[in-house]
């Protein structure tokens, strides 16, 4: 049986990705890492942990003697990080966490699975690091320009952005000046099971539930390349199972939506649930599908983002050629399963709004 690390394993990605891999590799044993921030949630891995092939620790990833420590018990030789402050608007209102955590923490990170894998003798190993991180770090493209390769220029624009761009920095730093082996995924936006409330697609999803606004930036024309989740997991496993160290590649949907059409289409989905199924009317009475109107009704437009990105979209070569790796769920698909796990999951971000607030 081997151990593996996933840090922010608690959180959207990182809790799919625990379940994903344990589907995969039904020997191994999880050690999840996270500092169950607002945006952890220890619900998210219930049934990995009630299983008992996962164990939840709550600590930090800047913590190195505790990260050492980890390793070394349990012999990992595995890293999947997935830690994060992952909210673009939270990093423009408070930038300083962000760096502790996506700078300070990746990099203490890096410095303990050095000096366990590369400097103790006793724990010397092949090993792999994986560093998750998203394409915003190649900043922006207008409508006309190719989709982001792995070698487009780094110009982050936001301090989460930039945060992400210098861990990505150290990662690549720490394999070509110590020999660490490590691979880096850079993602376009993902949507699914778990997704904390306050990203776009659950956003809009909880707040029609509640007959709420569903604010859209500026005019809604941004783009984002959309992802499902599942897939993004299957694409990290490609990379750690095939993709070469120190090389990065970059994960995407080839599934581009302007704000505006994706809330719309949130919105046709739900109305179409609320005609087919009577007791989603009940469930949530100040749905606009319950009072015989439509969603769409509902979306209100508010003051764009400071330093807005436009566009961002993935060209998928790399991973596709290298590593045979392609993204399998249509929108169509994907955006149904979400819809349909919020519809039956009503707790679980009923839970998390009352707890956080909306
Ligand atoms: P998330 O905010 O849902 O989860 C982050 C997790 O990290 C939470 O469980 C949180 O408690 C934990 N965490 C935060 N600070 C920590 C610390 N100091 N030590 C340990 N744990 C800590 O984020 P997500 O959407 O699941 O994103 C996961 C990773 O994927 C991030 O690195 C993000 O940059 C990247 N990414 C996300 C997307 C997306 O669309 N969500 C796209 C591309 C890349």
């Amino acid at each position: 049986m081997a151990h593996i690390l996933v840090t922010g394993g608690a959180g959207f990605i990182g809790s799919n990705f625990v379940y994903h891999w344990l589907e995969r590799h039904p020997e191994d044993h999880v050690v999840v890492l996270d500092l169950l921030t607002y945006a952890g949630n220890e619900e998210n891995l219930n049934q990995a942990i009630t299983s008992n092939r996962c164990t939840l620790i709550q600590g930090n990833i800047g913590d190195e003697s505790l990260v050492a420590g980890l390793l070394r018990q349990d012999s990992i030789g595995l890293i999947v990080n997935f830690a994060a402050e992952s909210h673009v608007d939270r990093s423009i209102s408070g930038p300083d966490v962000f760096i502790e955590t996506n700078v300070l923490g990746t990099h203490s990170l890096l410095k303990a699975a050095k000096s366990v894998w590369l400097d103790e003798a006793d724990f010397k190993r092949g090993h792999r690091f994986h560093h998750v991180s998203t394409d915003e770090v190649y900043g922006t493209l207008s409508p006309e320009e190719p989709a982001f390769t792995e070698v487009h220029q780094y110009q982050p624009n936001s301090p989460y952005s930039a945060s992400k761009a210098a861990s990505d920095h150290l990662v690549r730093a720490y394999h070509h000046t110590y020999g660490l082996n490590v691979t880096t995924s850079n993602c376009s936006n993902n949507y699914g099971p778990f997704h904390f409330p306050e990203k776009l697609i659950p956003l809009c999803l909880t707040n029609a539930l509640l007959g709420k606004p569903l604010p859209v930036y500026g005019e809604g024309r941004n783009i984002r390349d959309w992802l499902f989740v599942k897939d993004h997991c299957e694409g990290i496993q490609a990379v750690i199972e095939k993709g070469a160290a120190g090389e990065t590649y970059n994960i995407g949907g080839c599934n581009e939506w302007s704000n505006i059409d994706l809330v719309t289409l949130i919105c046709q989905l739900l109305d179409r649930k609320f005609q087919d199924d009577p007791s989603l009317a009940v469930r949530y009475p100040q749905c606009a599908g319950a009072l015989g109107r439509k969603c769409s009704e509902s979306i209100t437009f508010v003051k764009d983002r400071a330093g807005h990105d436009f566009r961002y979209a993935i060209d998928m070569s790399k991973i596709e050629s290298e590593l045979g790796f392609k993204s399998k769920t249509t929108f169509e698909v994907g955006l149904g399963i979400t819809i349909d796990w919020y519809l039956e999951n009503e707790k679980w971000w009923r839970t998390l709004l009352d707890r956080h607030g909306s």
